[in-house]
């Protein structure tokens, strides 16, 4: 039984999570991680993958198959199954997760705070902007957001979304200096929190929801450019596998969580956990 922080970096691309995530490459380096490469469902786009990686189920199966789907998710999932299980879930995120586990349509006033037993991401906090011109949320607000949840709350689960490599993907495509930066910044905010997250027993798992092609404005299908994404676990006891050149499915994302969590993974999670 143990705590897990799940950093999904909207558009992480495997390969130039690779080459330019230099802390986290360390620690796979050194033996302290386990490195995977997750092949992300499609349509490789963000609202139908934030429920795959939450219930462990494609769009064919869990119904939400395009952005545009506004409706709370009706599979169990990662939250629901925690708090099931009398476990503390909160969230630092873009506000579809709140559509998809606490309620929608989203109230930019009401729902963008959040702190209540009753729901499914017990303590939320939710961003709205997302640019869509090369701006939006700050990834590093959404990661100091996620730092206090974890120092204030001591959540078993916790979702840390950030969102600049998506729009800067989106306005750039992923070969171009903005996109790399801003992988590279967040691996100097993942190398602040990860010490911190470890000390307090958290199992860190680093992923992407889909990756990003080169050209501005391009993910969705099926190419290894938005379908391959990292998946870089650090356990709290320093005791990783290293990289192991293996590929692993997205739809196991969630039943890993779940295991880690200690609480029983639901039947419509039907592929294997990693073995950590
Ligand atoms: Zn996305």
């Amino acid at each position: 039984m143990g705590k897990v922080i799940l950093v999904l970096s909207d558009a992480l691309r495997d390969d130039v999570a690779k080459a330019h995530m230099g802390y986290l490459e360390h620690l796979v380096e050194v033996g302290q991680a386990t490195r995977y490469t997750c092949i992300a469902e499609m349509p490789t786009m963000s609202r139908p993958n934030y429920e795959t990686v939450h219930t462990g189920v494609p769009c064919s199966v869990h119904g939400v198959t395009s952005n545009f789907q506004v409706r709370t998710s009706y599979m169990p999932n990662v939250f629901s199954q925690a708090r099931a299980h009398g476990k503390v879930t909160a969230a630092s995120a873009y506000y579809w997760f709140s559509e998809l586990y606490n309620a929608a349509p989203y109230d930019i006033v009401m729902h963008r705070e959040v702190d209540d037993p009753a729901l499914n991401i017990q303590h939320g906090r939710f961003y709205y902007y997302d640019g869509g011109d090369g701006t939006g949320y700050p990834d590093v607000d959404v990661f100091a957001a996620g730092g206090m949840l974890m120092a204030r709350y001591s959540p078993d689960y916790l979702l840390i979304h950030p969102m600049m490599n998506d729009a800067l993907g989106e306005k750039f495509g992923a070969d171009s200096v903005a996109y790399r930066r801003n992988v590279i910044a967040q691996d100097v905010m993942l190398a602040n929190l990860i010490p911190q997250a470890v000390a307090l027993g958290y199992t860190v798992m680093v992923t992407g929801d889909h990756g990003m092609c080169d050209d501005p404005s391009t993910h969705g299908g099926s190419t290894p450019a938005v379908r391959n994404v990292p998946m870089v676990i650090v356990p709290p006891d320093g005791n990783g596998q290293g990289d192991t050149f293996a590929q692993i499915s997205q739809l196991q994302v969630a039943p890993t969580v779940c295991t880690l969590l200690g609480i029983p993974v639901p039947d419509t999670m039907k592929s294997s956990p990693l073995a950590l």
